[in-house]
């Protein structure tokens, strides 16, 4: 299409600071310029086309140039771009929360936009936080949290979702948070199997939690699977048993679903699997099919009526973003959701999902460097170890993850891995052939990166 890569990739090494990226080796490496995207797959400047693996960081959820979500944005458009939600209210804004609350567990009836998953997570925190102040519940001011949580890179979730890579710089900004240990820990660190993993784990939230009880305002966890830790699952009953501790202990429960919703684990929400409803739910990511940057929180009636008072009270939510709630966001969000109905996405997704795991299963586990493969419905993690009796890991400076990404990518297929996991996380709409050639590259990448 004429474009000039030497030049691009110039001016990407001179202007830009990439996210998560060591700059120093991005600028010995080859620049991946994406041109376009079609369905599944991604498209580069010079034309080659690569499968899509993890959904352009986990939010594209029916493909890419979906006409249906080009033509709401192109009719949005035609009325308004973007209007401010604070002191005005608009239709798609509207609309959308209607649908939210509708496909939303039960109980959650309000809905507050921001624009990023951590955003929402950030929303979550404070309206926690301010419920319990105007409750009179005035020692209620900490928060609880899984450790090794992912729940964005802004202050307030970095500080309940502390990861030491990520955030060791910026730990004396942080305010402390109570650490409950995931069942995956315990399964790690002391080769527990699963029931005593999740047993080990229940045990060790009800005692922390019911012990700091009168000074919890909220727990907030992933359900049924920690992202960004790199996949971690939970066993089937961790998010029911901790729903109940903070339920008895009156800890509110905060449900950070940016991932893990929208279809994701293979139910519109993850807490459906356990049939949980938090008091607060974050969304994003998925919301508008990964289309915009658009987020939200939703709560309970009984959250929201503690805000409620005279103006002159001051007892408002005193948030809020310039684009929250922006318009075209929104309506992308609503094509979304009513594409997801109309093409029966959770039904297509379900022969897929024991698909994905009898190959991980039969086909990854087996190789000499795959010390572990995890997967909820859509959501896949795949462990590389340098050995696998006893376990060893990878020293980091041979970046094997980043080995087996730049095979995959050779092979048509862009996946990005966390640490030495490797992030399967395709499309909700990927064809059974696409998600065959997925499978069969990623293999083949690994196999190729690691017994070379
Ligand atoms: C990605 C993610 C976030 C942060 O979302 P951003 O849109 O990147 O700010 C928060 N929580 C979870 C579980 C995530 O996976």
């Amino acid at each position: 299409m004429g474009w000039d890569y030497k030049e691009l990739k110039q001016l990407d090494h001179t202007h830009l600071w990439h996210p998560f990226a060591q700059m120093q080796e991005w600028m010995r490496e080859e620049l991946l310029i994406i041109e376009r995207g079609e369905g599944s797959y991604l498209v580069d400047i010079h034309g080659r086309k690569y499968i899509d693996g993890v959904s352009s960081l986990w939010c594209n959820l029916y493909g890419h140039q979906r006409q249906e979500l080009d033509e709401a944005i192109r009719n949005q458009l035609d009325r308004i771009a973007h209007t401010t939600f604070l002191g005005l209210s608009h239709v798609p804004g509207i609309k959308l929360a209607q649908k939210l609350t509708e496909i939303a567990p039960p109980g959650l009836q309000r809905v507050f936009y921001s624009d990023s998953g951590s955003t929402a997570v950030e929303v979550a925190l404070k309206m926690a936080f301010q419920y319990w102040q105007l409750k009179g519940e005035k020692n209620r001011t900490r928060f609880a949290s899984l450790a090794e949580a992912y729940h964005g890179d802004t202050v307030g979730a970095m500080s309940v979702g502390y990861s030491e890579v990520f955030h060791r710089f910026h730990r004396p900004l942080l305010f402390p948070a109570l650490r409950i240990s995931p069942p995956h820990v315990f399964r790690c660190l002391h080769k527990m199997s699963e029931q005593d993993a999740l047993k080990a784990a229940i045990e060790e939230a009800e005692e922390q939690l019911s012990k700091e009880r009168d000074s919890l305002a909220a727990f907030v966890m992933e359900p049924l699977m920690q992202g960004a830790a790199g996949m971690w699952s939970q066993p089937p009953g961790y998010v029911k048993s901790l729903s109940e501790i903070c339920r008895r202990n009156r800890i509110l429960l905060i449900l950070d679903e940016v991932a893990t919703g929208f279809g994701r684990t293979g139910r519109m929400f993850a807490c459906e699997h356990e049939d949980v409803s938090p008091d607060l739910l974050c969304l994003g990511k998925g919301m508008t099919a990964g289309y915009l940057p658009l987020a939200a929180t939703l709560a309970t009636e009984e959250i929201f009526a503690a805000f409620l008072g005279e103006y002159k009270e001051l007892k408002s939510f005193f948030h809020g973003h310039t684009y929250t709630g922006n318009p075209l966001g929104c309506s992308v969000a609503l094509a979304g959701l009513d594409l997801f109905q109309k093409e029966k996405i959770l039904e297509k997704m379900q022969p897929k999902i024991p698909y994905i795991k009898s190959r991980l299963e039969r086909d990854f586990l087996p190789l000499a460097h795959v010390g572990d493969v995890r997967q909820c419905g859509f959501m896949v993690g795949i462990e590389l170890v340098e050995e696998k009796v006893p376990l060893r890991k990878y020293p980091p400076e041979k970046r094997m993850a980043n080995r087996v990404v730049l095979e995959a990518r050779r092979r048509g297929v862009i996946v990005r891995p966390l640490g030495d996991v490797i992030v399967l996380m395709p499309p909700l709409t990927i064809s059974a052939d696409e998600l065959k050639t997925l499978l069969d590259v990623t293999h083949e990448s690994i196999r190729l990166a690691s017994e070379s």
